[in-house]
């Protein structure tokens, strides 16, 4: 068996060792699953919705093995719990909207009268879906769960970054056997990513947008749906009549949170210079009283940087920026603590758009900040860039907060409070520009990636006038 050898992310101990399903693998489970997957379609969507439960039931059942798992994965806890948390309550949302969104639509008259017509909802065989590390569990089921509603087998190929969650996983996978009939998950790297993408029907890729375009082109060359959910940096703008301390709070909570590895992390604020000396001062404050979760997993709010790749990444930009001639309000360095590497939460002004900081995605616990003359500036500086995946306005005017908002270049915008996409799953959005491609994720409009739409149009009788 090909194995590889994952890293602790607390400790730096190779302590973990992964399978790598090759294509031989992944080609004889995928056709598995397409045998599956016709009775898991057709026994409807109630029944599908208990099984479903079921499962959730099992992940609640299994919730101290999940969390152990993804504590030795990612290097910290209360993240940890969350994650679990949330994924079961997304599915138990699912569960209850089901039902409606499946309902199998009657005959009505079509626009020319002796026609009838009737939309029917036809899922995908198999739906690939292929996950991250910074939220190993939540993103791996956040596309497959809607889509096993749909009727869709689902194969799973978490990051091999984090992929110990997948024994407990399973464990639970197993209580609910119709459900396991129609989902499999395989472990590997890049390659067996790949291997999915030749061999189903659908992708949904949650990932860097570096590995994103080649999915995408991938998906173009086989005339598949590619759904890709990728990196951004994102912007708030501090308008000059904010309320100074909940924007303070609120950046400070959405720049650090998980140590900034979240996509929709605040990594560019831009503060209007009439409170912008005041908001440095409380941001600072806010931020240099986090500490990091060493040595008790329990205590902190800022964990390890999870994957090894990203140290050397969030080093060199923080060396950048030291370079051209940036201030550090606090912060700065990527520590060695135990093995592990954590970066310290970092706040860096007098910037300039050529920093790589400003540039590209950071992923750590890092923000730097930039001093506009106007509200407009801000706006044209936050667009500057290739990146739109969310972003946030901080106004006491909510007119004002609402035009700037609309003016953002983002598929999502949190009105004084940043990062709300985290947590509020019911509403649309799309990502913009190079962060992401496809319809919504969020929202009742997610189920639509996973079905085709077919239409079914009757003759009621009569000879149509256009026959010869
Ligand atoms: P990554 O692109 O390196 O890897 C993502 C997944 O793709 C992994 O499972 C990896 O094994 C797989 N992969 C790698 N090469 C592949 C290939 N050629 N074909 C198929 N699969 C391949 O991303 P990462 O470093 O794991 O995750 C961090 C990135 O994810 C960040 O850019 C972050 O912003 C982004 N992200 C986006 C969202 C979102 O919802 N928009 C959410 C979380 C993370």
């Amino acid at each position: 068996m090909n194995t590889l050898s994952i890293r602790n992310p607390r400790t730096g101990v190779q302590d973990f060792s992964l399978e790598v399903f090759d294509a031989d693998k992944v080609e004889f489970i995928v056709a598995e699953l397409r045998q599956n997957q016709s009775a898991w379609f057709l026994m409807g969507v109630e029944k599908r919705v208990a099984h479903l439960a079921l499962f959730a039931q099992a992940l609640t059942d299994n919730k101290q093995a999940l969390v152990d798992a993804l504590v030795a994965d990612t290097g910290r806890y209360t993240e940890s719990v969350l994650e679990v948390d949330v994924t079961i309550s997304g599915i138990q949302r699912w569960c209850k909207q089901a039902p409606e969104l499946f309902t199998q639509q009657s005959e009505r008259q079509a626009e020319i009268p002796f026609l009838n017509i009737k939309q029917s909802q036809l899922p995908y065989q198999c739906v690939g879906v292929i996950s991250p590390w910074n939220f190993p569990l939540l993103l791996s089921l956040v596309d497959a769960i809607p889509a096993l509603l749909a009727g869709c087998s689902i194969i799973l190929k978490p990051s091999e970054v984090t992929s110990r969650f997948v024994k407990p996983f399973i464990a639970a996978l197993n209580k609910v056997p119709a459900l396991r009939q129609v989902f499999s998950v395989v472990t590997g790297a890049g390659e067996t990513g790949q291997t999915l993408i030749n061999n189903v029907d659908s992708i949904c890729f949650t990932g860097s947008v570096a590995t994103g375009r080649k999915v995408g082109e991938s998906c173009a060359k086989r005339f598949i749906p590619a759904f890709l959910e990728l990196g951004g940096k994102d912007p708030a703008i501090v308008c000059g009549d904010a309320n100074v301390d909940m924007a303070a709070k609120a950046l400070c909570w959405g720049s650090m949170v998980n140590a900034g590895q979240s996509c929709m992390s605040i990594e560019r604020v831009y503060v209007h210079q009439d409170i912008a000396d005041e908001f440095k001062q409380k941001l600072t404050a806010n931020v240099a009283q986090l500490k990091h979760n060493y040595p008790d997993l329990q205590q902190g709010q800022v964990g390890p940087i999870i994957s090894d790749k990203q140290v050397a990444i969030v080093k060199a930009q923080l060396a950048d920026a030291k370079a051209k001639g940036a201030t550090f309000l606090c912060g700065g360095e990527v520590l060695e603590l135990g093995g592990g590497h954590y970066c310290q939460p970092t706040l860096i002004t007098d910037v300039t758009p050529d920093m790589l900081v400003v540039k590209e995605e950071t992923f750590a616990a890092v923000l730097p900040i930039f001093v506009v003359a106007s509200d407009e500036e801000g706006v044209q500086r936050a667009n500057d860039s290739i990146y739109g995946l969310s972003a946030a306005v901080f106004s006491e005017n909510i007119q004002n907060a609402e035009m700037i908002a609309s003016q953002l270049e983002a598929g999502a915008i949190s009105i004084n409070d940043a990062s709300l996409t985290a947590l509020v799953h019911e509403i649309e959005k799309q990502s913009f520009k190079y962060s992401g491609l496809g319809g919504s994720r969020m929202g009742k409009d997610s189920i639509n990636r996973f079905v085709r739409k077919k239409a079914f149009i009757r003759n009621s009788g009569v000879d149509s006038p256009w026959w010869f």
